[in-house]
């Protein structure tokens, strides 16, 4: 049913036209369609009303306006004036595709997707509609810009509502929708959304602000207009065209420092800062060469972010210098399209091709698209999720460099570790140290803008399960959990495999062995290999698999040991509660010592086997519930314990004897020290008897001084 157009439009149409008009040249092609959503739209609605008793349908008016201010095209500005229209009209999902394009039922569906999700105070709760919020935007960015149009004009109308529900909206705004729109590039939308945030959630501070703002504004306005007008003189004599002006920077940003800080309004200077616009990047930087010459620049806030763009596309050049009173202003120099890019974010980069790819968009979303494709095939608990994404959202950037000079990204915090998995994934799993600017520093190490970095590898993978700790980046720490989990599967495979044959030959069944890999599939399992796993993990015991096979009776329950009959004594360190005297032994595999988190496990005739609690090899807790026991550690004074030590190094011929000479002086025993030599590494374990962890660690401390020792931890 064609939409016949009126010979002239409401005045608030009109306006969305021109705002169209002035970045898409289409626009008359385009008005029809427009109209058709727009009468649509207010039909669909007429009865509703806001809350502020508004007609409904200056919410999607609104949220549309917003979209042409934020230039985007037509079919996400249609959607705009559309996106309530499946959830609070009768409207249904049908009638809407038979009128509009498959496109802009696809972004209204998205929006009323994650209008859905309430985001809860609860952390967990948060992180899971977090995580479906942003996969639901997988497929189309313009999904999220919309929802952001809404949340702001909801924002700005944020009166009407109630007290409680104002702060949820606030709140979920301040920390949810600000810090994905500022990742985005999106600026001046993430600036009034973090304003109106505080205005709602700290009435007061946000009065008393605004207050002081403008006296102080009024204050110094007479030296800006100066200053301002010395700046246009100096451009002038240079024949520079530049638009030179002040703007106040956001409530909220000034907020924030002053509690940081830890100061008032009055002592914090840089609440204005000045912008010169011009027409190349060549300008912009003899602009900032004339600034520098004319004014004392304060150098170590002076940023380039024109040679090095913000992974969201910001560029701009940023310096402050000491103005005409002594006091530091801050100048931001760009030219008019980085303005742009600077105020509507990726918004700035959509093309109107029809191709619909967008590779220059696609650059500046890459993060986003990355941290998508990890959520989807993402098994981490919430909590966890939503502390990494916080890391990927708020921090702020540095920009480090590899050996040839090339350009890497990462957030602020990231470590050495960070890098080796920002080069390469194997580059990631190889890593054992890592030299910043010449010098070698631990994986963990910090770093900072402007680092050089190269990556130390062997040949081998050293991933532990410590580097959790020691990455920041998503990806790194993805990359990390699913080497461990591979590993971890190849390691219970080979423990089945050995449990089983071991536990045959006891029951004197040695002959059956090649027999019993056969049967697999009688107990469930699609390949061998998962049946090894399951008994690896202690989810099918070997007396089960001989009870069926072989000896058709109840497999036996584990027997407690009683405590009387045996004759050893609770020696070795460990008092077991409830018993006196118990065989215990302290497993080999991991050798625990004291000030480890311990756990027992009850052997069959071997009395009860003492692992650190998160040795790998203690079987599936649950399954074998009743085979644990809680154990503690009961030391005299003296007694010592092995304990195992990895270290990696530079080949040099006096490591060895540095090592042993610092366990030496630290009157520790040394049981052995081997060391094999990899290409420039050596590679070695020294097995030492110590008193405690806190022994342990001292000794680690030492080592890790030791020149050219690179990785060092407990086996
Ligand atoms: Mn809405």
């Amino acid at each position: 049913m064609p939409t016949s157009l009126p010979k002239t439009f409401p005045e608030q149409f009109q306006k969305l036209i021109d705002n169209i008009k002035s970045y898409n040249a289409n626009y008359a092609a385009d008005t029809p369609l427009l109209w058709k959503a727009y009468t649509f739209s207010r039909e669909a609605h007429k009865d509703q009303y806001r809350q502020s008793g508004e007609p409904y349908f200056q919410h999607l008016y609104h949220t549309a306006l917003t979209l042409t201010e934020l230039n985007m095209d037509t079919p996400t500005v249609c959607a705009g004036l559309l996106h309530d229209i499946l959830e609070d009209t009768n409207i249904s999902k049908e009638l809407l595709i038979n009128e509009f394009s498959p496109q802009i039922v696809r972004f209204v569906n998205g929006v009323t997707k994650i209008g859905g999700i309430k985001f809860q105070s609860e952390q967990q709760e948060q992180a899971q509609n977090f995580r479906k919020m942003l996969l639901s935007v997988a497929d189309d960015i313009r999904v999220i810009i919309i929802k952001f149009a809404d949340r702001l004009h909801n924002m700005r109308t944020l009166d009407a509502l109630p007290e409680k529900k104002r702060r949820r909206i606030a709140l979920e705004t301040r920390d949810v929708y600000a810090p994905l729109a500022h990742r985005l590039g999106m600026y001046r939308l993430k600036m009034e959304m973090e304003d109106l945030a505080l205005k709602h959630l700290e009435p007061e501070v946000y009065a008393e602000l605004n207050k002081k703002i403008i006296a102080q504004r009024k204050r110094t306005q007479k030296d800006i207009d100066d200053f301002i007008r010395l700046i246009n003189q100096y451009l002038r004599e240079e024949n520079i065209e530049a638009r030179v002006f002040g703007r106040i920077k956001n409530y909220y940003s000034i907020y924030n420092k002053m509690l940081r800080q830890n100061r008032p309004l009055e002592e914090i200077f840089d609440i204005l800062a000045i912008r010169i616009i011009v027409n190349s990047i060549t300008h912009c930087y003899s602009v900032l060469g004339i600034v520098h010459q004319k004014f004392t620049p304060i150098t170590e806030r002076f940023r380039d972010f024109i040679a090095t763009p913000k992974s969201n596309g910001y560029q701009s050049v940023h310096t402050t210098v000491i103005g005409p009173k002594g006091i530091p202003i801050e100048i931001q120099i760009r030219t008019d399209e980085m303005d742009r890019t600077a105020e509507v974010g990726i918004a700035a980069h959509w093309k109107y091709k029809e191709t619909g790819k967008n590779d220059d968009l696609d650059k500046h979303i890459k993060w986003l698209r990355d941290l998508i494709d990890i959520l989807k095939n993402d098994t981490r608990d919430d909590e966890e999720f939503l502390n990494t994404l916080k890391i990927d959202l708020f921090n702020d950037e540095i920009f480090v460099f590899t050996p040839k000079g090339d350009l890497i990204k990462l957030p602020v915090n990231a470590t050495a570790l960070d890098f080796a998995f920002a080069v390469h994934t194997e580059v990631g799993y190889r890593c054992i140290g890592a030299k910043v600017n010449g010098k070698i520093v631990s994986l963990n190490s910090r770093l900072s803008s402007g680092d050089r970095i190269e990556i130390i590898t062997s040949n081998d993978h050293n991933v532990s399960y410590n580097w959790l700790r020691y990455v920041t980046t998503n990806r790194a720490k993805h990359r990390v959990r699913k080497w461990l989990q591979r590993h971890e599967f190849e390691q219970s495979i080979k423990l089945g495999e050995e449990m089983l044959e071991k536990e045959m030959r006891k029951a004197r069944l040695s002959s059956k062995i090649k027999d019993v890999k056969k049967h697999y599939a009688d107990f469930g399992y699609d390949t061998v290999n998962l049946f090894y796993q399951a008994i690896g993990k202690g989810e099918l015991t070997v007396s089960h698999i001989v009870s069926k096979l072989y000896r058709k009776e109840e497999p036996k329950k584990p027997e407690v040991p009683e405590p009387q009959v045996r004759q050893y004594r609770s020696t070795n360190g460990i008092s077991v509660s409830g018993y006196e005297n118990m065989m215990v032994q302290l497993a080999k595999c991991c050798n625990p010592i004291p000030g480890d988190k311990i756990i027992g496990y009850i052997t069959r005739g071997r009395g009860i086997t003492v692992h650190r609690h998160d040795c790998p090899n203690i079987p599936n807790l649950e399954e074998e519930k009743d085979r644990f026991i809680d154990v503690k550690w009961h030391v005299k004074a003296g007694r010592t314990f092995v304990t195992r030590i990895k270290i990696i190094g530079e080949d040099r011929s006096s490591l060895i004897y540095d090592v042993s000479q610092i366990i030496h002086d630290q009157h520790t025993n040394m049981l052995s020290i081997n060391f094999s030599v990899e290409g420039k590494l050596a590679r070695g374990q020294v097995a030492v008897m110590v008193e405690s962890l806190r022994h342990a660690e001292r000794l680690i401390r030492k080592l890790k001084r030791v020149p050219g020792v690179l990785t060092i931890d407990r086996t």
